[in-house]
């Protein structure tokens, strides 16, 4: 049985290394081809997985080759699939350039992802109602995320929303009214509540201002600041753990799905917090996405090592 619900994109990473990025026109030679697991439904459904957490998907993969093998992959590492439909075509691919300096170019097909729709997300949601908790980022069609919340606030499970990416139209309407806990950085709370959102400070009213718009409560995570949280019994600031980052990838991917399965665990939220804290600080230890996610014993470690004051 799940305790996590993971409503998102599956994505196929093609990973192509350039000395330098093509102009318009253009062709360069490329040396190394990566394919590397990607999407932030599955990234987090991933870190939830691997931070201790019963997790099922709810999704779309291809029919093609790139499906069968996030598949495999997925269900390799205990992932229930068997929300994530089949759709004939192309999976979700993100064709990716990365120069020299680390600086990249990324397209990114939507494929199956794109065939998503409030129906299936919410009767597959439904199907789960047993879950603890509901986790989506937004990188599928916005109203099958809606769908998916109101479907898991109605079964009466912990809703939580990670703003990313911010749809070009704004949150679907009504979204925050069926969100426990919505999850922004400080570029997608700037857009969304909309204000300056640069540090700790700015944070607070941010986090504040996201609780007015219907969340019962807000986080802010800041990068290598930690992250900022408003509930109905306070506010408070965890901050980052120490590490030495190579590459921020999948930081906010890694916080939300560890957050997901320490509150579906019933870990008390200062816990939670300090867990999905340490690993989004880990996740920037290694490069890439999927292989950066950390294990709950690498996450624990680094919790017991570092005892956080919060402030
Ligand atoms: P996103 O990847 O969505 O932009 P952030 O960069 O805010 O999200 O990272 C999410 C969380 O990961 C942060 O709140 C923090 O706990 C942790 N984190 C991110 N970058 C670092 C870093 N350089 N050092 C330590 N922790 C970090």
């Amino acid at each position: 049985m799940s305790s996590v619900v993971c409503i998102g994109s599956l994505n196929v990473d093609l990973v192509v290394r350039v000395t330098r990025l093509p102009g318009t026109g253009e062709t360069v030679t490329g040396h190394a081809l990566e394919r590397h697991l990607g999407g932030k439904g599955l990234n987090q459904a991933l870190s939830a997985a691997r931070a201790g957490g019963d997790v099922a998907l709810v999704g779309a993969a291809g029919t093609d080759e790139g499906g069968a093998w996030m598949r495999t992959e997925l269900g390799g590492e205990g992932v229930d699939l068997r929300g994530v439909a089949d759709v004939e075509g192309p999976s979700g691919t993100a064709l990716i350039e990365v120069d020299a300096e680390g600086a990249n170019r990324i397209v990114v097909i939507p494929g199956a992802n794109g065939w998503l729709t409030a129906d299936y997300t919410s009767a597959q949601v439904a199907r789960l109602g047993s879950a603890r908790v509901a986790l989506a980022p937004l990188e599928v069609p916005p109203a099958a995320v809606l769908g998916a919340l109101r479907a898991a606030r109605a079964a009466g499970m912990r809703t939580i929303l990670n703003t990313a990416p911010v749809p070009p139209d704004g949150l679907p309407e009504g979204i925050l009214d069926v969100t426990d806990i919505v999850i922004a950085n400080e570029h997608e709370a700037s857009l969304i509540t909309p204000r300056s959102v640069d540090g700790v400070e700015s944070a607070y009213a941010a986090a504040h201002a996201l609780r007015d718009l219907g969340a019962h409560s807000a986080i802010v995570t800041l990068g290598a600041e930690g992250a900022v949280w408003s509930t109905p019994d306070g506010d408070g600031h965890t901050p980052a753990y120490p590490v030495t980052p190579i590459d921020t990838v999948a930081a906010g991917d890694a916080f939300c799905g560890v957050l997901a399965a320490s509150l579906a665990r019933d870990l008390p939220w200062d816990t939670a917090l300090r867990r999905a804290s340490a690993a989004g600080a880990l996740a920037t230890t290694v490069a890439g996405a999927a292989p950066s996610l950390p294990s709950a014993a690498a996450i624990d470690r680094l919790v017991a090592a570092h005892p956080l004051e919060d402030t």
